[in-house]
C-alpha cells in the first residue's frame, strides 16, 4: 500500500453540480480510513476522484506515496474496487472472476491458481470456484468481488458501500470479517458508507462529511466521544443535545440545575450521550424528569425522560434497574461526560 494524499480536490459537475468542495486530506500507509455521510454528501465522488474515474477542478492534486497521480489514467493507478453493485463478469466462473486481472496482467496458469487459492481462503468461500456467478447469494458475490479486487495486490483498495445491498444479519457478519481482511490485507483502504456501525467498526479513521465537505477528521474514539460539532454528534451514536443558559457552574434546564466543570456562564450547547446517564431517586438530583417510556433492547433498557430539558432526554439504564412510565425521577451525568459544543 501507499499514503494517499488529495490536495485542494474539489469537483464541480458540468451541469453546475457542486460535489465536493476543495477539500484536502492525507491517508496513511496501510491505513482503513472511511468517508462517512448521507448520501449526496460528496463521498463517491470524492473515492472516484482517488481512483482516477473523476477529476478534480483545476487547482486540485492527486497523490500516491510521492508520485502524482492527478493525470495518470485508472488502469495505471493499480487501484482495486468494490463496488454496492457487484459488477462481476456474469459470463466467468468464480476462480476465472478472481483471477482475471492476474491473466491480464500476463501472470502465468500455475501462478495464477495458486494466488486464487490464497483468495478463496482469505475470503472463506471455499468449494465455490466452479460455481457461474448466478448460482451465488449476495453474500458470495461480495467476497468474489472483493477476492477480484485485491488479487493483483492493488496499491489502494477503494471500497463504495460494498455491505448496503445485503440484509442486515449478513451486513453485520461481513462487517466484521472485512475488518480482519482489511487488516491482515494491510492495504491502505478508503471505505464509502452511510452507516455508523459500519464505518466505527472498520475505520482506524473516519471522515465524517456534510455538504460536500469535511465535518470532522478522527478516530472512532475522537468521533464518538468528542464531535467538532452538532452535526457530528448528531450523525454519529445517539446523542442529547441540550441548549441551556450556563451560570454559576451549571446548565439552567426545565427540569433543574445540571452542574459541569468549567462552565463558562452564557447560553451553551451541550451534548451527553445516552450511556453517561445515570437515573437516581429525584430528592438525590438537582436535575428531575418524569420516565415517559421504557423500551427493552437486550443488554439494556433505553429509556426516555420527559420535563428535564426542552426535548425528552434519552437514557440507558441496566436492566436491573426498576422504572416505569410516569415515575419521577432524577438524573446524574459526571461533569467530563458533558461535552459543550460550539453554537
Ligand atoms: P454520496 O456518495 O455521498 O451519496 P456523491 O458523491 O455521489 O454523494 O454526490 C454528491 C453530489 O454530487 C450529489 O448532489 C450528486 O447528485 C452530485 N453528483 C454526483 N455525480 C454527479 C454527476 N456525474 N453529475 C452531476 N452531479 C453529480
Ligand atoms: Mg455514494
Amino acid at each position: 500500500g501507499v499514503a494517499i494524499h488529495l490536495e485542494n480536490c474539489g469537483k464541480t459537475f458540468a451541469n453546475g453540480a457542486r460535489a465536493l468542495e476543495p477539500t484536502t486530506l492525507h491517508i496513511e500507509r496501510g491505513e482503513t480510513v472511511v468517508f462517512l455521510g448521507p448520501s449526496g454528501c460528496g463521498k463517491t465522488t470524492m473515492l472516484r476522484i482517488i481512483a482516477g474515474l473523476e477529476t478534480p477542478d483545476a487547482g486540485g492534486r492527486v497523490r500516491f506515496g510521492d508520485e502524482d497521480v492527478t493525470d495518470t489514467p485508472i488502469e495505471r493507478r493499480n487501484v482495486g474496487m468494490v463496488f454496492q453493485s457487484y459488477a462481476l463478469f456474469p459470463n466467468m466462473n468464480v476462480a476465472e472472476n478472481i483471477g482475471y486481472g492476474l491473466k491480464i496482467r500476463g501472470v502465468g496458469a500455475v501462478e495464477r491458481a495458486k494466488r486464487v487459492a490464497e483468495l478463496v481462503k482469505l475470503t472463506h468461500i471455499e468449494g465455490l470456484e466452479g460455481r457461474s456467478i448466478d448460482q451465488l447469494s449476495g453474500g458470495q458475490r461480495q467476497r468474489v468481488a472483493l477476492a477480484r479486487a485485491v488479487a493483483a495486490r492493488p496499491r489502494v483498495l477503494l471500497l463504495d458501500e460494498p455491505l448496503t445491498a445485503l440484509d442486515a444479519l449478513l451486513r453485520e457478519r461481513l462487517r466484521g470479517e472485512l475488518n480482519s481482511l482489511l487488516r491482515e490485507l494491510g492495504i491502505t483502504s478508503v471505505y464509502v458508507t452511510h452507516d455508523q456501525a459500519e464505518a466505527m467498526t472498520l475505520g482506524d479513521r473516519i471522515v465524517v462529511m456534510s455538504k460536500g465537505a469535511i465535518a470532522q477528521i478522527g478516530t472512532p474514539r475522537d468521533i464518538y466521544l468528542t464531535p467538532a460539532n452538532r452535526y457530528v454528534a448528531e450523525f454519529v451514536g445517539a446523542a442529547n443535545v441540550v441548549e441551556a443558559a450556563c451560570r454559576d457552574g451549571g446548565l439552567i434546564l426545565p427540569g433543574g440545575i445540571l452542574p459541569i466543570a468549567g462552565a463558562t456562564p452564557g447560553p451553551a450547547i451541550a451534548m451527553i450521550r445516552p450511556e453517561s446517564w445515570s437515573i437516581v431517586p429525584a430528592d438525590a438530583a438537582t436535575l428531575t424528569g418524569r420516565v415517559e417510556t421504557v423500551i427493552f433492547v437486550g443488554d439494556r433498557q433505553r429509556v426516555s425522560i420527559a420535563g428535564a430539558a426542552a426535548k425528552p432526554i434519552l437514557v440507558d439504564a441496566p436492566n436491573g434497574l426498576i422504572i416505569a412510565p410516569g415515575d419521577v425521577v432524577g438524573l446524574t451525568a459526571p461533569p467530563d461526560a458533558i461535552r459543550i459544543l460550539p453554537g
